[in-house]
């Protein structure tokens, strides 16, 4: 059978609330538990509450925090990566970076992914299923307590596509930004995206002032086309044109993944054409947007055959980029020693 018990972790206080008044236990007792089980603790463990209450939300709830089934610590860099498994055994990838200004948390928000592309170790076994609410919740909630520290920024760049999970990541980033509970900022999380325009559009709607990434990779539908099937879908103009409208409607800027692999988007002319359908797209409006390239060299995943670019290519396609007026940053990489990006760690253990 299966579970019919909804997730403890997916209530906002209010909904918490509304359940109390229908057990008949006085409404305040949602606002004693929700602080304690964002901060990762058992209903079960709780001292404040009765025995009785505690059954109760037994008998109606699921409770399940992400199990901690592998970490990997880098001897490099501290950055920290997780395996964690799920409530019906299914694991994905959660990694936790140190930077100066606090730790980010990368988690995932699909058990695999359908998007397809070609350079990607997530996406290799097709898409599993969602994440629900409580399991994107979870993850910083479990990381955060097995830190021991404070997480303080959250990125959506783990396993899976968040805009193919749409609702749920909506209400993840509702409970997550909530002040009794866990209490990251909009404005410390950042959403990655291969590029599904209608849910870009619907995003804008939504007046979140969070940070969008787009995974570009390509400057024209050709190149891109034939390493992200996406792009058969939503073309670069039209995912251009989306993102000049979520700027337009938000205010916030977006910015711009750009991974570089050998001999397929990394030439100096590739970078000279993105650097143009940027600018001529982005900044031709009154609305200009400033315009940030986050460049990525390729890790080579066994699979996909693809190798990275060389220093010289990458260096050579940052100037060029830099040389049109645009921003453009090699991505420090963490974690180098325990291939801290995501998808490899789960498809290893599947495989064993
Ligand atoms: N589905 C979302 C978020 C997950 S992937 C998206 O596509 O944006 C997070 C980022 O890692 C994306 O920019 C993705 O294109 C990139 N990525 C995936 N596989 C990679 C690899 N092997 N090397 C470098 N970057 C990779």
């Amino acid at each position: 059978m299966t579970e019919q018990r909804v997730e403890l972790l997916s209530l906002l206080p209010e909904e918490l609330e509304a359940w109390m008044l229908s057990v008949g236990e006085p409404k305040y007792r949602a606002r004693q538990i929700f602080p304690q089980l964002h901060r990762g603790i058992a209903p079960d463990e709780m001292t404040n509450i009765g025995k009785k209450l505690q059954e109760k939300l037994r008998e109606h709830f699921l409770w399940h925090l992400p199990v901690v089934e592998r970490k990997l610590i880098s001897a490099l860099d501290g950055t920290v990566k997780y395996l964690v498994s799920l409530s019906d055994g299914n694991c994905v990838e959660s990694v936790v970076m140190k930077y100066s200004h606090g730790n980010t948390v990368c988690i995932s928000s699909q058990v695999g992914c359908r998007m397809g592309c070609k350079f990607c170790a997530s996406t290799i076994g097709g898409k599993v299923r969602d994440l629900t609410p409580a399991e994107l919740l979870g993850q910083v909630i479990a990381a955060q307590k097995d830190m021991g520290e404070r997480i303080s920024n959250i990125v959506m760049m783990g396993i899976g596509e968040p805009l193919d999970n749409y609702d749920n990541v909506m209400k993840f980033l509702k409970l997550v930004n909530h002040e009794e509970g866990v209490n990251i900022g909009y404005r410390h999380i950042s959403l990655s995206t291969c590029g599904l325009v209608n849910r870009i559009e619907q995003l804008a709607e939504e007046n979140l002032p969070i940070t969008l990434s787009i995974s570009l990779h390509a400057p024209d539908d050709e190149t891109r086309s034939a390493i992200m099937p996406v792009n058969n879908r939503w073309g670069v103009d039209e995912l251009l044109d989306a993102c000049r409208a979520y700027f337009a409607k938000t205010g916030r800027r977006i910015s711009f993944e750009y991974t570089l692999i050998a001999g397929k988007n990394d030439s100096v002319a590739n970078a000279q054409k993105l650097a143009r359908v940027l600018n001529a797209k982005l900044r031709s409006r009154t609305d200009t947007m400033p315009i940030h390239v986050n460049l990525i060299p390729v890790n080579e995943v066994d699979e996909t055959g693809f190798t990275r670019s060389g220093k010289d290519a990458v260096a050579a396609f940052a100037k060029t980029l830099e040389g049109k007026g645009i921003r453009a940053t090699v991505r420090r990489k963490l974690g180098a020693d325990i291939n801290a990006s995501c998808g490899q760690l789960r498809r290893a253990a599947m495989q064993e």
